[in-house]
């Protein structure tokens, strides 16, 4: 059983993990850095301790601070949100050699998943299907060039040790293949201190569509569905989907069933996420994410799970208790991203929020640490809310995603908010005809319309 769980964590997530431990009835204390003292997770929390300086490096990712606030406050557990140190092997290490629980899954599966190489080559031999690409890591340009040659450009060259779309580089043909190679080696190395690199083929036209599981750790495990997150702008998603528009209920259950006996072999425990490309039917697995998503929201309203409820559950030894049978999908949700952003250019926009008034109503759900006159620091992500709708149908729910939007005022600082309300009224966004392309292309489309009307 746990206790008390301490929150290494910020933001809207500090306040979603907050929430769950109230309704189960822990306590909870927050973390934060100095730039933080006046944030909402640390006003809501029932403790909060000052780990250090604004930058991350010092504070939010300072695993020896963290620990000790931990044991300073006898918190029991730790519960890393997303980002940050969700997925560090050696925290989840660290976290347990001190007596504390680890909300997430073994420090071995976290490893085993965040070398992607490793990730794919497990899923490949557990009977999962992968994008067409080399047998691990490339050990030369020269092989780089053999492997183009055997799958046809164009190819993707992949940091193994990626995430946030670093160190990933596409190469149109062998002329472009060199500079690829050598950018996508610098930047893993830059980002994550390891420039191993693999090669997948670059598919034109996917689909970003990926199935939340959930496992306890004895074999039991179910997925939740799948989500569309095609959404994208360089790799970094902005809309979310509950279901896919693109996918039936029949090819869900079949994904599904594929992930879940995968994990079921290595006894998965906590939530997890299996990435997956979609093209012409077909499915490849790209990575699993060994923690909760950003875009969890849009699963917990189409199932009626509360995703950070069952991950404190598990992580406290308790089995799940229930079976894919009893997992029902009701209607179709939405989320969108609200970035402090300049809509157009996605320059971050940090500073002060003057006035703030989130939507409501039926079927709507605001996650965000925002108040008027918080100021939005420039320090961290600037993701700052995410709006998430639910209704009986993808029509309703984009009804609802479009009246949502219109009552959402966030004055003082420019947000991604207008983009969403362009996106909402898009025909082939309505018609949940879209690729991973689809975002980048229909930005600058708006921007040459910009340009010709100014002509
Ligand atoms: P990261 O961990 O850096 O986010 P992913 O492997 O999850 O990297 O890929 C992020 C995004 O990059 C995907 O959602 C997709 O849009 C694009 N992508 C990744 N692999 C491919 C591929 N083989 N072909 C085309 N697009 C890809």
């Amino acid at each position: 059983m746990i206790h008390k769980i301490l929150i290494a964590n910020r933001g809207e997530i500090a306040l979603r993990i907050q929430r769950a431990c109230r309704e189960l009835g822990i306590a909870c204390v927050a973390v934060h850095s100095t730039a933080d003292a006046e944030a909402m997770h640390v006003r809501l929390a029932d403790e909060s301790v000052c780990i250090g300086p604004p930058s991350p490096r010092d504070s939010y990712l300072n695993m020896a601070a963290i620990i000790a606030a931990a044991s300073i406050t006898g918190a029991d557990a730790i519960h890393p949100g997303y980002g940050f140190l969700s997925e560090n092997a050696i925290f989840a290490e660290m976290v347990e050699d001190h007596g504390l629980t680890f909300i997430g899954p073994t420090a071995e599966h976290i490893r085993m998943m965040g070398d992607k190489i490793t990730a794919k080559t497990t899923m490949a031999e557990l009977g999962v299907p992968l994008v067409p690409g080399s047998d691990g890591a490339l050990a030369s340009l020269d092989e780089a060039r053999a492997c183009a040659a055997q799958i046809q450009y164009p190819v993707l060259i992949k940091a193994a040790a990626g995430g946030g779309g670093r160190g990933m580089k596409v190469a149109h043909n062998e002329a472009g293949l060199e500079e690829a190679w050598r950018v996508a080696r610098a930047e893993a190395k830059a980002a994550f201190g390891n420039d191993a690199v693999y090669m997948e083929k670059y598919l034109d036209r996917p689909r970003h569509i990926e199935m939340q599981v959930l496992g306890d750790g004895f074999g039991n495990v179910v997925h939740l569905g799948e989500r569309d997150c095609s959404l994208q702008r360089r790799h970094q998603k902005l809309l979310e989907e509950a279901g896919s528009p693109a996918i039936s209920a029949a090819q869900r259950d079949a994904l599904g069933a594929t992930v879940t006996a995968a994990l079921r072999k290595f006894g998965y425990r906590n939530a997890g996420t299996l990435e997956f490309l979609y093209q012409d039917g077909q499915f490849a697995f790209i990575e699993m994410n060994t923690r909760l998503q950003v875009e969890h929201p849009v699963t917990e309203m189409v199932t009626g799970i509360d995703l950070v409820a069952e991950q404190i559950r598990v992580a406290g030894g308790e089995p799940l208790g229930y079976e894919q049978s009893d997992i029902q999908f009701r209607g179709h949700a939405i989320e969108v991203r609200i970035n402090a952003e300049n809509p157009e250019t996605f320059v971050p926009t940090p500073g002060r929020v003057t006035a703030y008034h989130p939507p409501g109503g039926i079927g709507v759900r605001v996650d965000s640490a925002l108040y008027a006159g918080c100021t939005v620091s420039p320090y961290y992500d600037s993701m700052i809310g995410k709006l998430i709708v639910h209704a009986a149908t993808r029509e309703a729910a984009i009804a609802r995603l479009a009246r949502a939007l219109e009552e959402f005022a966030i004055v003082g600082i420019e947000t991604t908010i207008p983009l969403h309300r362009m996106i909402v009224a898009d025909a082939s966004f309505q018609a949940g005809d879209y690729t991973i392309h689809w975002l980048e292309q229909y930005v600058d489309h708006l921007r040459n319309r910009e340009a010709d009307a100014l002509d």
